[in-house]
Formats: C-alpha cells, sequence, structure tokens
C-alpha cells in the first residue's frame, strides 16, 4: 500500500511538472505570393492572412512590421547606430568594431551611405479585409492598419495584403550581394503581423532586435530566375515539378524553357520564415538517426568545400547531445544556409557567412531558445541569447571532450561587464540599453551564467532535469521569466523568486570572501564574509594538508529548501543564513 502511494504521488508530480499552461496566444496563417526580379533586385507580391484572434479583447487596430524601411538614410536604425558609433568602450565585446566605438561592426554608418537602389524598403498598397480597404498609417518600420469593424474576441479574421519591396544591399541581417556573394538573403523579408499578447501589442520598431512573432502556418510561393537555387527554413512541397531530387547531395533544378521557376514551400507551427537564393548554391545532407534531415547549403567554392562538409558532419554528431540534453527538435529538417552577415537564427534554418562550427551550433541551439520557447527577445533577450550561449557552449565542450564553463567567454565577459562601469539590469529593454556593450554582455554572458549558475543553486542533476521541463512544458508558446522561474521551483522544491530579481533585475554582484580563521576550544571557526550584495547560498570546501576534503553547505533563508548532495565528499549542513540588506 506504502508503495502504491509512492507511486501515486509520483504520477501527480511528474503530471504537474508537464502540465501545459492555458495562456492564450494569437493564431496566424500566412499565404505569401512574390515574384522576385534578380535585376532590379525588387518584388511585388501578395500575402493573405488568417488571423485568429484568441484574446478576450476586441481590436480596433493591428500592426504589421515592415522592416526593410529601416535600411534608408536617417532612419531610426541609422540614427541610433550613428549615435553608438560616439562612445568609445574600452572593455572586451564580441560585436564592437575594431576602431573601438559601440556602434556594430557591421553597420555603422553604411544605412546612411545607400543609395536609392541600394535601399531596402516594403510598401503596402492595400490592406483589404472582406473587399474593403483599410486605413494604413505607416510610422516607418510599423504599418498601423486601422480596422473598418473591430475583430471581435475568439473570431476569424481574413487580410488580403498587396505590397512591393526593394532588396537592400546587405548591412544587417538580410540583403542582397553580401561580402561573400551571396545574391539574397531574404528574412525580414514580408509584412509581418505584430504579436498581440496578454501584454498586449509589441509593436517594437526596428532599430536593433527584432524576434517575436505569432505562432502559425506558412505557405510561400517564390517565382524567381530559373538559375537560381532556394533555400529556406521550411519543406520544399513542390521537388518533383521543379525536378529536383532536393534532398540529393549536389542536385540541380532540371533545365527549362521558361525565364523562371515557381519553389513552393511550407512551414507550420513557426513565427517566422526566411529563405536566400542563390545562382551558384551546392546542397549537402545528413540524415540523423531520430532527428531532423540537416542541409547544408552554400557557395560552391572549392578552398571551402571540406569546411562545409565538416560542418554538416559536426552538426550530425552534436544533435543527440541538444536532444538529449534540452529536448527533440520537433521538426523533420534543419537548414543551414551561407548568406547573412555573421549568424542569425530563423526557425528550422539559419543564415551564416562562413563555415563555422561554433556559429552554426550556437544558431541551431536557438530552435531550441527562441524558435521553439518563442520568448520575447526585445523584453527577455538573456532567456534566448543567454540560454543558446549556456547550450552551444555546453554542445560544444561536449564534443570537444572539454569540462566547465570557468575558461569560456562566458564568465570572462560577464566579470568584464561588472567591473566596466557600463553594466544595466539584464531586465532592461534590448533596445533601451545605453549601449551595445552592456546589452550583448548581460544578454549573452550575464544570461548564460544565470543558467550554469542556477545550478550551484538547486544542484546540476535538478537543473539538467529542469531544462527538459521547462522545454516540454513551455515549447510553442512565449514564456516569460515568471513561467521558467515556477518551472525551475517546481522541479527543485525551492523557492527561487530571489535569484531572478537580484540576478536579472539589479546589477548586484555575487562576491564572497574568507574572512578570520580561529581556533576556539579545540575547534576551528572560519569566518565567510559577504562582499558583493547579492545574497547566496555558500558552498564552502575545506582541503586539508592530507588531501581529504569536507564540505559545509550554508542555505540561504530565501531558499526555503536545500541543494541535495551531489558528490562522495563529506558534507556538512549548517543552519540557513540571513543576509541583511542595505
Ligand atoms: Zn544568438
Amino acid at each position: 500500500m506504502k508503495r502504491n502511494i509512492i507511486v501515486l504521488c509520483l504520477l501527480l508530480l511528474n503530471g504537474f511538472l508537464i502540465a501545459q499552461p492555458d495562456r492564450w496566444q494569437q493564431k496566424i496563417k500566412y499565404s505569401i505570393n512574390v515574384k522576385m526580379d534578380v535585376v532590379s533586385n525588387r518584388f511585388s507580391g501578395t500575402e493573405k492572412i488568417e488571423y485568429t484572434n484568441n484574446s478576450s479583447d476586441t481590436l480596433s487596430r493591428v500592426f504589421l512590421h515592415l522592416y526593410w524601411n529601416a535600411f534608408q538614410p536617417n532612419s531610426s536604425m541609422d540614427m541610433r547606430s550613428r549615435e553608438l558609433g560616439k562612445t568609445v568602450i574600452s572593455e572586451p565585446n564580441p560585436r564592437r568594431a575594431s576602431d573601438g566605438l559601440d556602434w556594430d561592426s557591421r553597420v555603422k554608418d553604411r544605412i546612411s551611405k545607400l543609395s536609392s537602389d541600394e535601399i531596402g524598403y516594403q510598401r503596402v498598397s492595400a490592406v483589404l479585409i472582406n473587399g474593403a480597404a483599410q486605413k494604413l498609417k505607416e510610422h516607418e518600420t510599423i504599418l498601423e492598419v486601422i480596422l473598418s469593424k473591430p475583430i471581435l474576441p475568439k473570431s476569424k479574421t481574413v487580410l488580403d495584403i498587396q505590397f512591393e519591396a526593394q532588396v537592400p544591399l546587405q548591412v544587417r541581417r538580410s540583403g542582397r550581394d553580401s561580402k561573400e556573394g551571396i545574391r539574397n538573403s531574404m528574412s525580414q523579408w514580408y509584412p509581418k503581423m505584430v504579436e498581440y499578447d496578454y501584454q498586449g501589442w509589441n509593436a517594437n520598431p526596428y532599430i536593433a532586435r527584432e524576434f517575436y512573432g505569432v505562432w502559425g502556418d506558412y505557405d510561400v510561393q517564390i517565382s524567381i530566375d530559373k538559375n537560381y537555387f532556394v533555400a529556406a527554413g521550411g519543406d520544399l512541397i513542390n521537388a518533383n515539378e521543379i525536378g529536383l531530387g532536393y534532398e540529393a547531395s549536389g542536385s540541380k533544378p532540371t533545365p527549362t524553357t521558361s525565364a523562371t521557376r515557381t519553389w513552393k514551400w511550407q512551414a507550420n507551427n513557426v513565427h517566422d520564415f526566411m529563405w536566400a537564393a542563390d545562382p551558384t548554391y551546392k546542397m549537402i545532407t545528413r540524415k540523423v538517426a531520430n532527428g531532423p534531415l540537416i542541409r547544408v547549403v552554400y557557395k560552391a567554392v572549392d578552398s571551402v568545400e571540406t569546411r562545409w562538409q565538416k560542418l554538416a558532419d559536426t552538426c550530425a554528431l552534436a544533435y543527440p547531445i541538444m536532444a538529449k540534453t534540452f529536448g527533440n527538435y520537433p521538426y523533420k529538417t534543419y537548414t543551414i544556409i551561407q548568406g547573412g552577415d555573421g549568424g542569425m537564427e530563423y526557425p528550422m534554418a539559419t543564415l551564416i557567412n562562413t563555415a563555422s562550427v561554433e556559429t552554426a551550433i550556437h544558431e541551431w541551439m536557438h530552435s531550441w531558445y527562441q524558435m521553439i520557447l518563442g520568448t520575447n527577445e526585445s523584453l527577455y533577450p538573456w532567456m534566448d541569447e543567454g540560454f543558446t550561449d549556456y547550450s552551444s557552449t555546453r554542445v560544444m565542450a561536449t564534443l570537444r571532450n572539454r569540462q566547465g564553463f570557468w575558461q569560456d567567454a562566458t564568465y570572462r565577459g560577464y566579470f568584464a561587464l561588472a567591473k566596466s562601469g557600463w553594466e544595466e539590469p539584464a531586465s532592461t529593454h534590448s533596445d533601451h540599453y545605453n549601449t551595445n556593450y552592456a546589452y550583448s554582455n548581460a544578454a549573452y554572458r550575464k544570461g548564460a551564467v544565470f543558467m550554469e549558475q542556477l545550478g550551484y543553486i538547486i544542484g546540476d542533476t535538478a537543473r539538467d532535469l529542469f531544462l527538459l521541463d521547462y522545454f516540454n512544458t513551455w515549447k510553442f508558446k512565449h514564456p516569460n521569466p515568471n513561467d521558467l522561474i515556477r518551472v525551475a521551483e517546481k522541479r527543485s522544491g525551492m523557492e527561487l523568486d530571489w535569484y531572478k530579481e537580484y540576478w536579472i533585475n539589479s546589477t548586484k554582484t555575487i562576491d564572497y570572501s574568507v574572512g578570520d580563521i580561529a581556533v576556539i576550544d579545540g575547534k576551528t571557526s572560519i569566518t565567510v564574509k559577504r562582499v558583493g550584495k547579492m545574497p547566496m547560498p555558500v558552498d564552502v570546501l575545506i582541503t586539508f594538508k592530507d588531501g581529504t576534503q569536507e564540505m559545509h553547505y550554508m542555505p540561504l533563508d530565501l531558499m526555503y529548501g536545500e541543494k541535495p548532495k551531489e558528490n562522495a565528499i563529506p558534507r556538512t549542513v549548517h543552519p540557513e543564513w540571513i543576509p541583511i540588506n542595505n
């Protein structure tokens, strides 16, 4: 009977942990049809949006992103970049230009120098609902659509959009004719519905960061010069029509007498769609057992051929580590495409500019921390860049048989930030940081340390189980920091809100030192001093002259719990300590 009760309790606990949250979210279906002119670098298109308002709110207007309007002289993105270019940062910054200034090395003042046939734009000529034209108001990279009839709660509306666009000369993420010679990197390329969630509209202008979207399905038809090879984050549904054994390495479309070819793509249960096109693209594939088909698409140049082959092999080796530690990748394919300006993540695909294994693994890990756990990148960049930095560092360490994080850029970057005087709380909106330096180190490095350090607080075993709980609880949804902490609390049985408040919402540091060591009545007394203002549970490892070790553990009162003992070193648990804040 006792045994039965234990089994029942375990089942209940398990059911509780993986229960799906009941937060509503909007749903969307895009049907996009574009005709690309590879000479003028312009395209026109139609876009049908089936939008389901699952909220209990009546919507009198909707918003669309028009990202490419950022690539025009004097745009907000241009002005912001030139403003950041006035700040000298002496600290190491992965994205900093070699000139020591705070602007992004890829952007600098390049937008201000674009000519009329090099700028980007997206122009919506009409948004129709049931044949009726809606009133439009453009705010640079955001289009406001004022509805003639509001969208009622729990109802579906169909919007028919006509638009045209010019592909900008490659500056940031998307564009034409990149430094490596890729013709078209097509991200942020279509009028994209702004997400409406429990916090309202998220109509963030495109000045730097851009990821947050409505979950849904995409049908995309791309007509383009017949000599171009198209790659995308999705499944090609007319491979036979094109006459292409698409998954066969190195295969080319069959000759055609018409000037163009139409590629038909589908991607379901995603929140964005990206594609790329180039006449010299070559594709290789790797099939992972119990995993996706990996496609690698790159500009065929003999000198780098083996590097792309090796990258494909490493990604295939990495997948079992990723799945075991962070959860199963749910889509059938993942495509690594040469393009863009570094590395940038999209659903089911990435654009990377060179055959860097580290970059490919980082971008693929974004499938977990952004593409499946769809956090709002503007509000919580540490939850996608930080956790991606953490997970990709861990995957690379496992692949290369390396131990630990202490030697990595992750901790070094955070320590430099904490001492720099530039630090702002990691809860800052990603576009509102004073410097790119503070943003990138808070989002990537401090976010990664959050996850490694969570293992120190709740134990590495519980942290690893939490990683899978978090994935399974919040996949295909928009988790926020509280959602994350709640999952960690349920898994560990500890209260952890204090950890988020101190680490994310403040810039207080963790710094402890050993003070006096005294022998009183034959007993040794060791004083531990808090130097930084952030309270933490304290592990003190004592090593004796003969090499034997003892662990002394002082839980923090705010935790209402203890970390389990995780190794063979004898451990003494002391009474919880109570920090006095000032
Ligand atoms: Zn990233």
